[in-house]
This record gives structure tokens, C-alpha cells and sequence, in this order.
């Protein structure tokens, strides 16, 4: 799981490691915002309009979801399931108050903060970016110190200063999540140091 303050970088982050491994998927959220010039419908989200989007939470199927930035955003539940059933490890974006709710339903999740190296650096990404009015970047950055305040809720921090190290560090999480010796089988351990030893 990814959050970041609005243009921390967090999209350019996990495109850049979806590129780079086939072994990931991206876990496409539901979004009632329009699209941003280049966004597809079906790849960056599934946009959809406010009264669809409250006909699938009354149908439970989000796994969570929340208002940001004055939009409705939500993960859905099966779709996330079925990629994580097939054995792939998801990366899925979602702000500070969905991966809270998350932490209770996939407490194996790794939950990844992304910080931007500074607030100036913040507002010069997300004026850069072009794609929102004035109006809706003071809001973002204004939204942003509340979320930095939320970051113990993490499990790893990494600052996206420079693209290329902040990548190999994200990339860095996900191998290192892989190795947890909880999920190590036991019978590989018993199979291959203990069975020839009877
Ligand atoms: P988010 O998904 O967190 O809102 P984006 O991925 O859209 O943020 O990035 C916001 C802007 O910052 C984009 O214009 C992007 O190209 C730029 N950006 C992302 N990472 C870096 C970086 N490491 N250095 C400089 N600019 C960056
Ligand atoms: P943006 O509109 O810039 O793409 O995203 C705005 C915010 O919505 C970001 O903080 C992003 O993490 C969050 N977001 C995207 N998808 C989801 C989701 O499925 N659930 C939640 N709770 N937040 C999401």
C-alpha cells in the first residue's frame, strides 16, 4: 500500500516499477473525478460518477473507501482479491485515511509513505504537474500537512528526492516483504535440511 501527499510523486514511483517488473500489478481504484489529460478509464482508475459509486458501497464492494479532495475514491474489493489469490504482489494507492481502514483487513499489506524532499518542493511538483487549477493545489498542499502528521501510521518512509533512488528503494520494500520468515513453509524447511536426516 502507497499514500503520499498529492504530487509527492507517488504515481510517477509506481509506473516507473510496473514498468520495470512484470512479476507487480497495480490495483486500479474507483474514482468519481474526472480524468486528468492522459488518464485512461480502466488503467489509471475506473471513473465513474458519485451516484454509481454509492450503488457499489451500499453493495460492499469496496474494500475500503473515502472522500479526498472533495472526490470519492475506492478500492475494490474482488479485483484486488482475485490478483493476490493469483500470487501477485499488488501495489495499490490509497491516501492516509484508506490505509488506515486497510491496516484491519490486510494486516500483511506493507504500507509505504512517500514524502516529497520539502513543502517547497511539493508545491513546485503539483504547479509542474499542470493538471489541477490554483484553487485545487493550495488545497492539496494545505491537505498535505495533515497527512505528513499521519506518517507513524507507516511501515517504511521513503523520500522521493531523486526519481531513479526513490524507485530502487520502493522496489527495495516489496523484495524485502517477500522474505518475511512468517511466510517461509515449514514442510520446504523439513523437505530439504531435515527429511534426509532420518
Ligand atoms: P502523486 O501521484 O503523488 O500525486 P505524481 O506522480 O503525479 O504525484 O507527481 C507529481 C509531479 O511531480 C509530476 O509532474 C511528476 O513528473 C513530478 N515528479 C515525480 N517524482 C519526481 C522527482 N523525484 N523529482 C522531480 N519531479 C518529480
Ligand atoms: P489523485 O486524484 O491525485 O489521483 O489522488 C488523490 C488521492 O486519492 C491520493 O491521496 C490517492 O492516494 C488517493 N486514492 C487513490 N485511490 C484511492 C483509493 O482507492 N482509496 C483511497 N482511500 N484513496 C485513494
Amino acid at each position: 500500500m502507497v499514500s503520499a501527499p498529492s504530487g509527492a510523486g507517488k504515481t510517477t514511483l509506481c509506473r516507473e516499477l510496473l514498468a520495470r517488473r512484470p512479476d507487480l500489478r497495480f490495483a486500479v481504484s474507483y474514482a468519481t473525478r474526472k480524468p486528468r489529460a492522459g488518464e485512461v478509464d480502466g488503467v489509471d482508475y475506473v471513473f465513474v460518477d458519485e451516484e454509481e459509486f454509492q450503488r457499489m458501497v451500499e453493495a460492499g464492494d469496496f474494500a475500503e473507501w473515502a472522500r479526498v479532495h472533495g472526490n470519492l475514491y475506492g478500492t475494490p474489493r474482488r479485483a484486488l482479491e482475485e490478483m493476490l489469490r493469483a500470487g501477485y504482489d499488488v501495489i495499490h494507492d490509497i491516501d492516509v485515511q484508506g490505509a488506515r481502514q486497510m491496516r484491519d483487513f490486510y494486516g500483511e499489506a506493507v504500507y509505504v509513505f512517500v514524502l516529497p524532499p520539502s513543502m517547497e518542493a511539493l508545491a513546485e511538483r503539483l504547479s509542474g504537474r499542470g493538471t489541477d487549477p490554483e484553487s485545487v493545489v493550495r488545497e492539496r498542499l494545505r491537505r498535505a500537512l495533515e497527512e505528513v502528521r499521519e506518517y507513524a501510521l507507516y511501515d517504511y518512509v521513503i523520500v522521493n528526492d531523486v526519481l531513479e533512488k526513490a524507485v530502487g528503494e520502493l522496489e527495495s520494500v516489496i523484495l524485502a516483504r517477500r522474505l518475511r520468515v512468517e511466510d517461509l513453509d515449514p514442510a520446504w524447511v523439513e523437505e530439504n535440511f531435515f527429511r534426509q536426516e532420518e
